[in-house]
């Protein structure tokens, strides 16, 4: 595993540059507030698929090839949050990797959150 979500996530911003995401007149208009947000709306396609119908792990194309679908929807939640990860020079792998760590501490069903 270690590697691969570097990689992911590296492969994820250079790609959002290469098709303009990081652009200069972009950059002017969009706060962290902004970020964070359009990773929300990722989980909120995610629902309304669920809202359409569709099963979890179901995919489906439209015409023109485009996947559709909740894990299409998780994927660009993530694709986001890798891409911000790499444009502010977040170590992912690394946050992940820490906080899994940690989460193996914790008691069972901490705090009895839900
Ligand atoms: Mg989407």
């Amino acid at each position: 595993m270690t590697n691969n979500i570097s990689k992911v996530a590296k492969d994820a911003h250079r790609i959002a540059m290469e098709h303009g995401w990081w652009d200069k007149d972009i950059l002017a208009r969009r706060s962290f507030g902004d970020m964070i947000t359009l990773m929300h709306c990722e989980l909120s396609e995610a629902y309304e698929e669920y809202c359409k119908g569709h099963k979890v792990d179901e995919v489906y194309y439209q015409k023109n090839g485009k996947p559709e679908g909740i894990p299409m929807e998780l994927a660009d939640c993530v694709i986001r949050i890798f891409d911000f990860c790499e444009a502010n020079e977040i170590d992912i792998e690394k946050a992940i990797l820490e906080k899994m760590e940690f989460n193996k501490t914790r008691p069972f069903r901490h705090g009895k959150k839900c």
